[in-house]
């Protein structure tokens, strides 16, 4: 609390009282410019990952994470257990991306694009909105002894809220097991997949938790990105942030201290709407998820008041003190321009990887064997990963020594993103072999055309002056 001639200094959570317990938030219905944008954007991030499980490309999911089969489609490209260095390139990318990114635009991600904050603030508020009324009704619901007008409204509220968390967590199945197979479970019921429909109740409970109960306390508390912030971000990045310079000192509208005051009217219309619970003119906190609610209301009272938009805005700490500040400066170019050649080489080992990932090795342990009068042959095992869209046939060609492969068995079709295994012979002709150990180049062939050389090893007797008997 502040005292009188000692600067306010806040030690504690916003949503945490003086005993320890939590603070219930009932903010305000934002509304605005930028909540317009935002929701917007929201709308068709909510689209994309509701259809998302429903899209195909060439018959396959846009998007799977089957996590059980080791399989995962991002943008209809199938990553295989083999292309696991390309998904562990990806992450690290990403995480270098995020954090040179927020170096320069801050949490421009929270408010914007993150799924807790999509879900709470155009989902779950939306329907609280709905059912309870703004700000205030909540409020005094929360506050009103329990009567039907209460139970109904809460009941219903909650009743919606786990239906949504149950489709949600349905769609995020989806993303697991494939949108045809949750079809599948759907209609033969959950008696059929209990154990499958006990892990979705749970999962759909701990949504609904999240959502009903936990809600700003995941981005203050639980999420790791919010607590790198403040490692993160420095004087030049951009936030969301008040114009002390301009607002203060702070003051409502009076004629007899006209002159005297800043732009801030002290209306309190940014802190009523901050879904954190915070007041933005205290300074950056580490709660402030940049939701730019506060801007959409300062810019509202500014409007009424008469006085420039932009007491809250987008702006770096250093702009406010300088009065200037450039987007592009040579740090945030430096950043830049790592982070598209970052892009540009993760987007180029995408580009290159091949459509096959084949595995030929000597069987183990094996010896060279006698093959009619006059040759030699190894057995090889192959493992032959199919990444493309289209089933091949294998066909192996010997390049080099001469010689011929023979195949056991019929000649494998693999279907298009599956994999299968064979084994074959490598004959040569004992004619001429100089070496024990001779190195032999096998061509893949697809379609007729040679798509590459594998190398491996042939084994031979050691007396190579021996006649054949
Ligand atoms: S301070 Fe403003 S931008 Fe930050 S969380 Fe609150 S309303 Fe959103
Ligand atoms: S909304 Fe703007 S004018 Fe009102 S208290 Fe906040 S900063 Fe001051």
């Amino acid at each position: 609390m502040a005292k009188k001639n000692i600067p306010y200094f806040r030690d504690k959570l916003t949503t945490v009282d003086d005993k320890g317990k939590r603070v219930w938030l009932y903010p305000k219905k934002p509304k605005g410019v930028f909540f317009n944008k935002r929701q917007l954007l929201a709308i068709v991030l909510l689209a994309l990952l509701f259809v998302g499980p429903f899209l195909k490309w060439h018959g396959e999911p846009l998007m799977l994470f089957n996590i059980m089969e080791r399989k995962f489609i991002l943008f209809g490209v199938v990553f295989w257990p083999q292309d696991f260095y390309l998904i562990v390139l990806l992450l690290i990318t990403t995480i270098l991306f995020v954090v040179l990114f927020t170096v320069i635009f801050g949490r421009l991600f929270c408010g914007w694009i993150c799924p807790q904050t999509i879900f709470m603030e155009f989902v779950f508020r939306k329907i609280e909105y709905l059912i309870e009324g703004n700000a205030a009704a909540q409020r005094r619901l929360s506050k009103q002894s329990m009567n039907f007008e209460k139970l109904w409204k809460k009941s219903l509220k909650h009743f919606v809220f786990y239906l949504m968390a149950f489709i949600t967590a349905n769609i995020f199945l989806a993303y697991v097991i494939g949108a045809d197979q949750l079809i599948i479970f759907i209609k033969e019921g959950p008696i059929q997949h209990l154990s499958g429909f006990m892990g979705l109740l749970i999962f759909s409970g701990v949504f609904y938790f999240n959502f009903a109960f936990f809600r700003e306390q995941m981005c203050t508390i639980a999420c790791p990105y919010g607590r790198l912030q403040s490692v993160l971000i420095d004087p030049k990045t951009i936030i969301v942030a008040y114009d002390y310079k301009r607002g203060e000192p702070r003051g409502p509208l009076s004629k007899a201290k006209e002159g005297k005051l800043g732009d801030c009217v002290d209306c309190n219309a940014c802190v009523a709407v901050c879904p954190t619970g915070i007041d933005i003119r205290n300074g950056t906190q580490m709660e402030c998820i940049n939701c730019t609610a506060c801007i959409d209301a300062c810019n509202a009272t500014m409007t009424k008041v008469n006085r420039p938009e932009g007491l809250i805005r987008y702006v770096s700490e250093e702009g406010i003190e300088t009065g200037k500040h450039r987007l592009f400066n040579t740090r945030s170019i430096a950043y830049s321009v790592v982070l598209t050649l970052l892009l540009l080489f993760v987007g180029a080992l995408f580009v290159i990887r091949g459509n096959y990932d084949v595995t030929i090795l000597r069987a183990r342990g094996s010896m060279y064997q006698e093959y009619g009068r006059d040759s030699l042959s190894n057995i090889y095992n192959y493992n032959f990963v199919n990444k493309s869209r289209k089933a091949v046939r294998i066909d192996m060609k010997l390049i080099s020594p001469p010689g011929r492969i023979h195949f056991i068995g019929d000649l494998l079709t693999i279907p298009a993103g599956k994999a299968g295994n064979g084994t074959f012979m490598v004959v040569l002709p004992r004619k001429g072999m100089k070496a024990s150990m001779i190195p032999v180049v096998i061509g893949l062939y697809d379609d007729g055309e040679k798509v590459e050389d594998y190398h491996s090893t042939f084994v031979a007797p050691n007396n190579l002056d021996n006649p054949v008997k």
